[in-house]
Protein backbone atom coordinates (compact mmCIF):
# COMPACT_ATOMS: atom_id res chain seq x y z
CA UNK A 1 0.00 0.00 0.00
CA UNK A 2 1.67 3.58 -1.12
CA UNK A 3 1.27 5.88 2.14
CA UNK A 4 0.64 9.58 1.55
CA UNK A 5 3.44 12.15 2.18
CA UNK A 6 2.64 14.48 4.95
CA UNK A 7 3.88 18.39 5.19
CA UNK A 8 2.13 19.26 1.79
CA UNK A 9 -1.14 21.47 1.36
CA UNK A 10 -2.43 18.71 -0.99
CA UNK A 11 -1.86 15.99 1.55
CA UNK A 12 -3.12 17.58 4.17
CA UNK A 13 -6.48 18.42 2.10
CA UNK A 14 -6.77 14.80 1.38
CA UNK A 15 -6.28 13.58 4.96
CA UNK A 16 -8.48 16.35 6.49
CA UNK A 17 -11.23 15.34 3.50
CA UNK A 18 -11.08 11.46 4.45
CA UNK A 19 -12.00 12.27 8.11
CA UNK A 20 -14.52 14.62 7.31
CA UNK A 21 -16.08 12.01 4.75
CA UNK A 22 -15.85 8.99 7.47
CA UNK A 23 -17.12 11.23 10.24
CA UNK A 24 -20.21 11.80 8.12
CA UNK A 25 -21.16 8.62 7.64
CA UNK A 26 -20.00 7.20 10.95
CA UNK A 27 -20.47 9.26 13.65
CA UNK A 28 -22.53 8.08 17.09
CA UNK A 29 -25.76 10.11 17.47
CA UNK A 30 -25.19 11.80 20.90
CA UNK A 31 -27.58 13.94 22.20
CA UNK A 32 -25.62 17.72 22.05
CA UNK A 33 -24.89 16.47 18.72
CA UNK A 34 -28.13 17.60 17.23
CA UNK A 35 -28.42 20.96 16.63
CA UNK A 36 -25.12 21.94 17.67
CA UNK A 37 -26.36 24.71 20.01
CA UNK A 38 -23.42 26.67 22.25
CA UNK A 39 -25.13 26.02 25.18
CA UNK A 40 -24.81 22.19 24.83
CA UNK A 41 -21.70 22.07 24.05
CA UNK A 42 -20.40 24.02 26.70
CA UNK A 43 -22.45 21.56 28.85
CA UNK A 44 -21.33 17.95 27.03
CA UNK A 45 -17.50 19.24 26.79
CA UNK A 46 -17.82 19.96 30.95
CA UNK A 47 -19.56 16.15 31.36
CA UNK A 48 -17.28 14.89 28.81
CA UNK A 49 -13.51 15.87 30.38
CA UNK A 50 -12.75 12.69 32.14
CA UNK A 51 -16.09 10.64 32.10
CA UNK A 52 -16.73 8.12 29.24
CA UNK A 53 -19.52 9.18 26.55
CA UNK A 54 -21.32 6.50 28.01
CA UNK A 55 -22.08 8.02 31.41
CA UNK A 56 -22.72 10.93 30.17
CA UNK A 57 -25.42 10.79 27.77
CA UNK A 58 -28.46 10.18 30.48
CA UNK A 59 -27.10 12.90 32.63
CA UNK A 60 -26.93 15.05 29.74
CA UNK A 61 -30.68 14.66 28.90
CA UNK A 62 -31.63 15.25 32.36
CA UNK A 63 -29.48 17.93 32.98
CA UNK A 64 -30.76 19.59 30.16
CA UNK A 65 -34.25 19.43 30.92
CA UNK A 66 -33.79 20.67 34.36
CA UNK A 67 -31.40 23.52 33.17
CA UNK A 68 -32.41 24.15 29.08
CA UNK A 69 -30.30 27.19 28.91
CA UNK A 70 -27.65 29.76 30.16
CA UNK A 71 -30.11 31.93 32.15
CA UNK A 72 -31.74 28.47 33.89
CA UNK A 73 -27.80 27.74 35.12
CA UNK A 74 -27.03 31.09 35.76
CA UNK A 75 -30.18 31.25 38.20
CA UNK A 76 -30.02 27.70 40.02
CA UNK A 77 -29.42 27.69 43.71
CA UNK A 78 -25.28 25.40 43.58
CA UNK A 79 -27.22 22.50 45.43
CA UNK A 80 -29.22 21.53 42.49
CA UNK A 81 -26.53 22.23 40.01
CA UNK A 82 -24.68 19.74 42.03
CA UNK A 83 -27.11 17.55 42.89
CA UNK A 84 -27.98 16.98 38.84
CA UNK A 85 -24.31 16.16 38.18
CA UNK A 86 -24.28 13.01 40.65
CA UNK A 87 -22.66 9.91 38.85
CA UNK A 88 -20.67 11.99 36.90
CA UNK A 89 -17.73 12.45 40.06
CA UNK A 90 -15.39 15.79 39.39
CA UNK A 91 -18.19 18.26 40.80
CA UNK A 92 -15.46 20.83 40.14
CA UNK A 93 -16.76 20.70 37.01
CA UNK A 94 -20.30 21.17 37.69
CA UNK A 95 -19.29 24.09 40.21
CA UNK A 96 -17.36 25.99 37.24
CA UNK A 97 -20.19 25.81 34.54
CA UNK A 98 -22.47 27.16 37.13
CA UNK A 99 -20.10 29.79 37.40
CA UNK A 100 -19.72 30.08 34.05
CA UNK A 101 -23.37 30.73 33.25
CA UNK A 102 -23.46 33.47 35.53
CA UNK A 103 -20.43 35.10 33.97
CA UNK A 104 -22.38 34.63 30.74
CA UNK A 105 -25.27 36.36 31.83
CA UNK A 106 -23.16 39.47 33.52
CA UNK A 107 -20.81 40.41 30.89
CA UNK A 108 -22.08 38.56 27.59
CA UNK A 109 -25.82 39.44 27.70
CA UNK A 110 -26.47 35.82 27.72
CA UNK A 111 -24.94 34.93 24.82
CA UNK A 112 -22.12 32.75 24.97
CA UNK A 113 -19.37 34.30 22.95
CA UNK A 114 -18.11 32.36 19.59
CA UNK A 115 -14.07 33.95 20.11
CA UNK A 116 -11.88 31.19 21.74
CA UNK A 117 -10.34 34.04 23.53
CA UNK A 118 -13.48 35.08 25.50
CA UNK A 119 -14.71 31.70 25.71
CA UNK A 120 -11.40 30.69 27.87
CA UNK A 121 -12.28 33.63 30.02
CA UNK A 122 -15.24 31.24 31.55
CA UNK A 123 -14.54 29.32 34.62
CA UNK A 124 -13.38 25.80 33.83
CA UNK A 125 -13.28 26.82 30.04
CA UNK A 126 -9.74 25.60 28.68
CA UNK A 127 -8.21 25.67 25.21
CA UNK A 128 -9.93 22.48 24.51
CA UNK A 129 -13.15 23.30 25.32
CA UNK A 130 -12.80 27.21 23.95
CA UNK A 131 -11.63 25.28 20.42
CA UNK A 132 -14.01 22.83 20.67
CA UNK A 133 -17.29 25.31 21.18
CA UNK A 134 -15.41 27.93 18.84
CA UNK A 135 -14.66 24.99 15.60
CA UNK A 136 -18.02 22.86 16.21
CA UNK A 137 -20.92 25.69 17.17
CA UNK A 138 -19.46 28.34 15.54
CA UNK A 139 -17.10 26.47 12.28
CA UNK A 140 -14.37 28.40 12.71
CA UNK A 141 -10.63 26.70 12.50
CA UNK A 142 -9.69 26.78 15.41
CA UNK A 143 -7.78 23.35 16.54
CA UNK A 144 -8.85 20.82 19.23
CA UNK A 145 -6.69 18.49 21.43
CA UNK A 146 -7.42 16.45 23.94
CA UNK A 147 -5.55 12.56 24.85
CA UNK A 148 -7.95 11.07 21.72
CA UNK A 149 -6.45 13.86 19.49
CA UNK A 150 -2.74 13.79 20.54
CA UNK A 151 -2.82 10.09 20.27
CA UNK A 152 -3.79 9.60 16.80
CA UNK A 153 -1.73 12.81 15.50
CA UNK A 154 1.18 10.90 17.16
CA UNK A 155 0.40 7.99 15.67
CA UNK A 156 -0.37 9.21 12.51
CA UNK A 157 2.99 11.01 12.13
CA UNK A 158 5.00 8.03 14.20
CA UNK A 159 5.85 10.54 16.71
CA UNK A 160 7.83 9.27 19.83
CA UNK A 161 8.00 10.00 23.03
CA UNK A 162 4.80 10.58 25.98
CA UNK A 163 1.55 11.86 25.56
CA UNK A 164 2.47 14.03 28.48
CA UNK A 165 5.96 15.53 27.46
CA UNK A 166 5.86 19.50 26.71
CA UNK A 167 7.28 19.20 23.21
CA UNK A 168 4.99 16.50 22.21
CA UNK A 169 1.78 18.45 23.30
CA UNK A 170 3.26 21.54 21.66
CA UNK A 171 3.63 19.92 18.46
CA UNK A 172 -0.09 17.88 18.56
CA UNK A 173 -1.25 21.60 18.79
CA UNK A 174 0.36 22.87 16.03
CA UNK A 175 0.03 20.08 13.75
CA UNK A 176 -3.82 19.94 14.95
CA UNK A 177 -3.91 23.88 13.96
CA UNK A 178 -2.32 23.20 10.83
CA UNK A 179 -4.50 20.24 10.10
CA UNK A 180 -7.86 22.18 10.82
CA UNK A 181 -6.60 25.81 8.80
CA UNK A 182 -6.63 23.10 6.18
CA UNK A 183 -9.96 22.04 5.65
CA UNK A 184 -13.36 23.87 4.06
CA UNK A 185 -15.14 22.09 7.47
CA UNK A 186 -13.62 22.73 11.06
CA UNK A 187 -16.76 21.19 12.78
CA UNK A 188 -16.62 17.64 10.85
CA UNK A 189 -13.20 17.56 11.10
CA UNK A 190 -12.38 18.33 14.58
CA UNK A 191 -15.40 16.24 15.57
CA UNK A 192 -14.21 13.62 13.07
CA UNK A 193 -10.70 13.76 15.24
CA UNK A 194 -12.05 12.81 18.36
CA UNK A 195 -14.19 10.65 17.24
CA UNK A 196 -11.71 8.46 15.50
CA UNK A 197 -9.59 8.68 18.69
CA UNK A 198 -12.71 7.34 21.07
CA UNK A 199 -13.87 4.72 18.61
CA UNK A 200 -10.86 3.48 16.29
CA UNK A 201 -7.46 4.63 16.74
CA UNK A 202 -7.85 3.57 20.61
CA UNK A 203 -5.26 3.42 23.22
CA UNK A 204 -4.67 -0.43 23.29
CA UNK A 205 -7.01 -2.19 20.41
CA UNK A 206 -6.91 0.51 17.26
CA UNK A 207 -9.02 -0.69 14.57
CA UNK A 208 -6.56 -0.05 11.33
CA UNK A 209 -8.41 -2.14 9.11
CA UNK A 210 -11.43 0.00 9.27
CA UNK A 211 -9.31 3.25 9.75
CA UNK A 212 -10.11 6.22 7.07
CA UNK A 213 -6.59 7.35 7.17
CA UNK A 214 -4.64 4.53 7.07
CA UNK A 215 -3.10 5.29 3.98
CA UNK A 216 -1.71 8.93 5.82
CA UNK A 217 -0.55 6.67 8.91
CA UNK A 218 3.01 6.13 9.32
CA UNK A 219 3.10 4.32 12.41
CA UNK A 220 1.20 1.80 10.63
CA UNK A 221 3.74 1.44 7.82
CA UNK A 222 6.67 0.94 9.82
CA UNK A 223 4.68 -1.51 12.97
CA UNK A 224 4.99 1.12 15.33
CA UNK A 225 1.33 1.27 16.01
CA UNK A 226 1.47 -0.86 19.59
CA UNK A 227 4.16 1.61 20.53
CA UNK A 228 3.04 4.97 20.09
CA UNK A 229 2.88 6.54 22.16
CA UNK A 230 4.86 5.30 24.86
CA UNK A 231 2.84 4.50 28.26
CA UNK A 232 2.74 7.35 30.90
CA UNK A 233 4.76 6.47 33.99
CA UNK A 234 1.80 6.70 36.69
CA UNK A 235 2.02 8.84 39.88
CA UNK A 236 1.82 7.42 43.41
CA UNK A 237 -1.33 6.56 44.35
CA UNK A 238 -2.32 7.89 48.44
CA UNK A 239 -4.49 6.27 50.46
CA UNK A 240 -6.84 8.30 52.36
CA UNK A 241 -9.69 6.59 55.27
CA UNK A 242 -13.05 7.66 55.80
CA UNK A 243 -14.88 7.10 59.21
CA UNK A 244 -18.40 7.58 58.08
CA UNK A 245 -21.20 7.10 60.39
CA UNK A 246 -25.12 6.80 59.54
CA UNK A 247 -27.44 8.56 62.18
CA UNK A 248 -31.24 7.96 61.81
CA UNK A 249 -33.90 9.49 63.74
CA UNK A 250 -37.15 8.11 62.63
CA UNK A 251 -37.05 9.13 58.46
CA UNK A 252 -34.28 11.43 58.46
CA UNK A 253 -30.56 11.40 58.53
CA UNK A 254 -27.68 13.87 59.56
CA UNK A 255 -25.55 15.05 57.14
CA UNK A 256 -23.31 18.03 56.89
CA UNK A 257 -21.69 19.61 54.13
CA UNK A 258 -17.97 19.05 52.89
CA UNK A 259 -15.43 21.96 53.05
CA UNK A 260 -15.55 24.56 49.66
CA UNK A 261 -11.87 23.22 48.66
CA UNK A 262 -10.02 19.77 47.95
CA UNK A 263 -11.87 15.74 47.71
CA UNK A 264 -15.80 16.24 46.96
CA UNK A 265 -15.62 19.85 48.09
CA UNK A 266 -19.32 21.18 48.78
CA UNK A 267 -20.55 18.22 48.31
CA UNK A 268 -22.85 16.20 51.59
CA UNK A 269 -22.34 13.66 53.36
CA UNK A 270 -23.36 11.46 56.81
CA UNK A 271 -21.08 12.82 59.37
CA UNK A 272 -17.42 11.61 58.45
CA UNK A 273 -13.50 12.38 59.30
CA UNK A 274 -10.68 11.51 57.40
CA UNK A 275 -7.07 10.11 58.12
CA UNK A 276 -4.17 9.12 56.24
CA UNK A 277 -4.06 6.28 57.99
CA UNK A 278 -6.13 3.98 59.61
CA UNK A 279 -7.75 4.98 63.53
CA UNK A 280 -8.47 2.78 66.31
CA UNK A 281 -12.44 2.46 67.46
CA UNK A 282 -11.29 5.07 70.30
CA UNK A 283 -9.89 7.55 68.07
CA UNK A 284 -12.88 7.62 66.30
CA UNK A 285 -15.06 8.34 69.15
CA UNK A 286 -12.95 10.65 70.33
CA UNK A 287 -12.27 13.27 67.20
CA UNK A 288 -16.04 12.53 66.13
CA UNK A 289 -17.89 15.53 65.53
CA UNK A 290 -21.28 13.77 66.79
CA UNK A 291 -21.07 12.79 70.53
CA UNK A 292 -21.46 9.10 69.97
CA UNK A 293 -24.10 6.95 72.31
CA UNK A 294 -22.83 3.53 69.89
CA UNK A 295 -21.89 3.17 67.01
CA UNK A 296 -21.82 -0.55 64.88
CA UNK A 297 -19.74 -1.26 62.42
CA UNK A 298 -21.47 -2.33 59.04
CA UNK A 299 -19.19 -2.42 56.14
CA UNK A 300 -16.19 -1.22 53.97
CA UNK A 301 -15.04 -1.06 50.37
CA UNK A 302 -12.47 0.82 48.44
CA UNK A 303 -13.06 3.53 46.38
CA UNK A 304 -10.77 4.74 43.71
CA UNK A 305 -9.99 8.82 42.25
CA UNK A 306 -7.72 9.65 40.18
CA UNK A 307 -4.91 9.75 42.93
CA UNK A 308 -6.27 8.32 45.72
CA UNK A 309 -7.59 5.12 47.04
CA UNK A 310 -10.04 6.16 49.72
CA UNK A 311 -11.72 3.61 51.72
CA UNK A 312 -14.66 3.91 53.29
CA UNK A 313 -15.25 2.81 57.41
CA UNK A 314 -19.06 2.63 57.37
CA UNK A 315 -20.96 2.60 60.69
CA UNK A 316 -24.14 3.01 62.24
CA UNK A 317 -24.37 5.03 65.09
CA UNK A 318 -26.64 6.81 67.67
CA UNK A 319 -26.52 9.79 69.00
CA UNK A 320 -28.72 12.58 71.17
CA UNK A 321 -28.14 15.63 69.17
CA UNK A 322 -31.40 17.15 67.56
CA UNK A 323 -29.29 20.03 66.03
CA UNK A 324 -27.72 19.83 62.31
CA UNK A 325 -28.97 18.50 59.22
CA UNK A 326 -31.54 15.84 59.33
CA UNK A 327 -33.02 15.52 55.89
CA UNK A 328 -35.42 13.37 54.83
CA UNK A 329 -34.64 9.88 53.57
CA UNK A 330 -37.17 9.93 50.89
CA UNK A 331 -35.83 13.27 49.12
CA UNK A 332 -31.63 12.35 49.54
CA UNK A 333 -32.10 12.78 45.66
CA UNK A 334 -32.08 16.17 45.70
CA UNK A 335 -28.99 16.52 48.23
CA UNK A 336 -25.80 16.12 46.13
CA UNK A 337 -23.95 13.53 47.48
CA UNK A 338 -21.35 11.18 45.87
CA UNK A 339 -21.25 8.06 44.99
CA UNK A 340 -19.57 6.16 47.72
CA UNK A 341 -21.85 8.30 50.03
CA UNK A 342 -24.89 6.85 48.22
CA UNK A 343 -23.71 3.31 48.10
CA UNK A 344 -22.14 3.46 52.06
CA UNK A 345 -26.39 4.76 52.98
CA UNK A 346 -28.05 2.35 51.13
CA UNK A 347 -25.62 -0.07 52.96
CA UNK A 348 -26.85 1.03 56.06
CA UNK A 349 -30.41 1.48 55.63
CA UNK A 350 -30.90 -1.64 53.83
S1 LIG B 1 -4.13 3.44 10.99
FE1 LIG B 1 -4.35 2.66 13.06
S2 LIG B 1 -2.82 3.73 14.29
FE2 LIG B 1 -3.02 4.83 12.36
S3 LIG B 1 -4.50 6.46 12.83
FE3 LIG B 1 -5.65 4.73 11.97
S4 LIG B 1 -6.31 3.49 13.77
FE4 LIG B 1 -4.71 4.92 14.44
Amino acid sequence: MSRCSFGDRASDRHLCQSLVDWFGLFARDLPWRSGRSAYAALVSEAMLQQTQVSRVVDRFNQFMKRFPDVESLAAAEQMEVLAMWQGLGYYSRARNLHQAARVIMDRFEGVIPSCPEQLQSLPGVGRYTAGAIASIVFDRPEPIVDGNVQRVLMRLHARRGEQSGSANINWTWKRAAELVGTTDDPAAFNEGLMELGATVCSRNSPSCDSCPLADHCRSLEAGMVDSIPRPRKRAARTALHQYCVVFRRRDKLLLQQRAGKGLWANMWEVPTIESRTRISSESIVDRFPVPLVDIERIDRFVHRTTHRDVTFHVYRGSTRQRSGHWHDIGHLDEVPLSNPQRRLIAAVLD
